[in-house]
């Protein structure tokens, strides 16, 4: 089982996306189902919709799941394992009030330590235990020897005891902590291998210890994906719009080389322009750049293009508002100026609507404004042409300017036998 684990905490962002395309490329290639775990744990964070919009995304990028679990369901789990815990003194009841532990942690910095909880509760007696009437949260007891890490993309690592610690594991109001839900939940679920954000590399040994705690010894295998930087070289945040798969495709980027782009990135591939399917032949956790992905929305741009060129053009054409292949067609004359569908639908309404015409064209344009809707239908370009030709009597760029306009709704663009050849059957909408 692999599993991706959103939390409904915000809109998605592509570092997400990226994790949640690379669990289903390998959920499919390894053959094992992909387990959707909504990490709503956290009810202040959560965000009303946003459980919805994830799945919403995920279907429309293709990405689908076998199992799914909203995690706040399993918290009859983490409480009973963390009563075994307790049970088993592998965890205790902690005492310790946040002002205390926070005069401790000052202390630690102020003496230049690393902080460390300092087992104030962990060998009370179970007298003491009982009398106290005191919130509490519980800890599990930190591990006797290291934990090593094994990651697919990062190689291998080792954590002591100190840096994994005592660490809590459920809080005062009897919920788990993230590190706990997750661990128990992967385990539960038999999750064989983690596919996940580097931001959570750190949590991995914690999780590891609750297991080994727990006395659950099937090897997980991991994958910490590095970051993507912004084109300043920071990590990208709710600040770089880029950073939002909703924003991404109100701007025309599709799913296609979104996932594309997301997949080329920080890796070695065979090509540069493929689709899912293609990815899912040869994809490779192993030729995953241990160095963080670097962001470039005009690569993403030039992606986005390739892809819209080998689009079919009767959905092309439906992206663009039409139901008509030929529209479709039309769209992609303009791909050499426009990259994304947002340019593209700004392009093609520009043929549609009404024209601004600067003045020195306005009195030609007009002229065949009025012959072109008085005009029998003409099959090609040229016979259209010389039909304006004879009655206008214009040449040059007193006939091609207006007429540019007039068809292509600007002043520069495509080929005009070739805006007319998708056109003709439009003509008298185009110019009304
Ligand atoms: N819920 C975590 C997040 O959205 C992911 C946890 C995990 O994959 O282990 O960052």
């Amino acid at each position: 089982m692999l599993r991706f684990a959103p939390s409904p905490t915000g809109d998605m962002h592509i570092g997400n996306l990226r994790v949640a395309l690379f669990n289903h490329i390998m959920s499919k290639k390894r053959n094992e189902p992909l387990l959707l775990r909504i990490e709503d744990t956290d009810k202040e964070r959560n965000i009303e919709g946003k459980e919805t919009e994830i799945l919403e995304l995920l279907a429309l990028f293709g990405i689908e799941h076998e199992e799914y679990q909203l995690q706040s369901n399993n918290l009859k789990f983490h409480r009973a394992m963390a009563l075994q815990l307790l049970h088993d003194k592998k965890a205790f009841s902690c005492f310790c009030t946040p002002d205390t532990l926070d005069a401790k942690r000052d202390a630690a910095k102020e003496a230049k330590t690393a902080y460390r909880y300092d087992g104030t509760c962990e060998n009370l007696h179970a007298e003491e235990v009982i009398d106290n009437m005191a919130p509490f949260t519980i800890r599990i007891k930190k591990p006797s020897h290291s934990i090593s890490v094994h990651d697919i993309i990062k190689g291998e690592s080792s954590f002591a005891p100190d840096d994994i610690d005592s660490f809590i594991i459920m809080r005062t109001d009897k919920y788990p902590t993230y590190n706990f839900a997750c661990a128990v939940d992967d385990m539960l679920s038999d999750v064989s291998l983690i596919i996940r954000g580097e931001d959570h590399f750190s949590n991995t040994p914690k999780q590891i210890a609750i297991h080994q705690a727990l006395g659950y010894d099937k090897k997980i295998e991991y994958a910490h994906l590095p970051i993507i930087l912004n084109n300043e070289g920071k990590k990208m945040s709710k600040r770089d719009d880029a950073s939002s798969v909703k924003w991404l495709l109100e701007e025309g980027y599709i799913p296609e080389a979104i996932m594309n782009y997301l997949i080329l990135i920080g890796n070695k591939t065979p090509n540069e322009i493929f689709t899912l399917q293609n990815a899912i032949s040869w994809f490779d956790l192993g030729t995953i750049s241990k160095s963080p992905a670097h962001f470039d929305i005009d690569k993403l741009k030039f992606i986005n293009r390739e892809h819209l060129r080998m689009m079919d053009p009767k959905e092309l054409s439906r992206y663009v508002g039409f139901a008509d292949e030929e529209i479709g067609r039309l769209a992609k004359l303009f791909l050499d100026e426009a990259g994304t569908l947002k340019e593209l639908r700004a392009k093609i309404s520009a043929i549609f609507s009404p024209k601004t015409v600067p003045d020195e064209y306005k009195e030609g344009f007009d002229i065949l404004r009025d012959l072109t809707l008085k005009a029998p239908h003409y099959d090609d370009y040229e016979s259209y042409k010389a039909y304006l030709i004879q009655h206008s009597g214009f040449k040059g760029k007193n006939l091609f300017k207006p007429l540019r306009i007039l068809i292509g709704g600007c002043e520069h663009g495509p080929e005009m036998g070739d805006l007319y050849e998708h056109l003709k059957n439009y003509l008298k909408e185009v110019v009304k």
